[in-house]
């Protein structure tokens, strides 16, 4: 038997989480502005060296930022199945997730042999 109210605290909690991981990654990004300019080689090497730097930074945070948006969605629709009362179930094999499973990823749509069948990342 799933605790409704203690998977949609800890979900609520995560996805706190996950907007600030968001919010930090634009935030890092409103520090670099002048990235894409930058990016530009119209000059010199050292330009040219300087815009490489410039543009792992931002690929850093586009990674991050992908992340935790994909996270978010995850997070989303595992309170929509909670409000369906669908949640604790994998979404594929219609099986019963593990509480273990849920304890440690409270997003995961499916039971381990699916995630495993599928080749899906926690
Ligand atoms: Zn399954």
């Amino acid at each position: 038997m799933i605790d409704k109210g203690y998977f949609e605290a800890k979900l609520k909690d995560e996805r706190q989480r996950a907007l600030k991981t968001l919010n930090w990654a634009s935030e890092e990004f409103k520090d670099h502005p002048m990235s894409i300019q930058e990016s530009m080689p119209n000059s010199g090497d050292n330009e040219i060296a300087d815009a490489a730097t410039d543009t792992l930074t931002m690929e850093l945070d586009s990674a991050y930022q992908r992340r935790a948006s994909s996270l978010l969605g995850a997070i989303d629709s595992a309170l929509q199945r909670l409000e369906l009362g669908q949640y604790g179930t994998c979404v594929h094999c219609g099986q019963e997730i593990t509480q273990g499973r849920l304890e440690a990823l409270p997003w995961v749509p499916y039971c381990i042999t699916c995630a495993q069948e599928l080749e899906v990342q926690d």
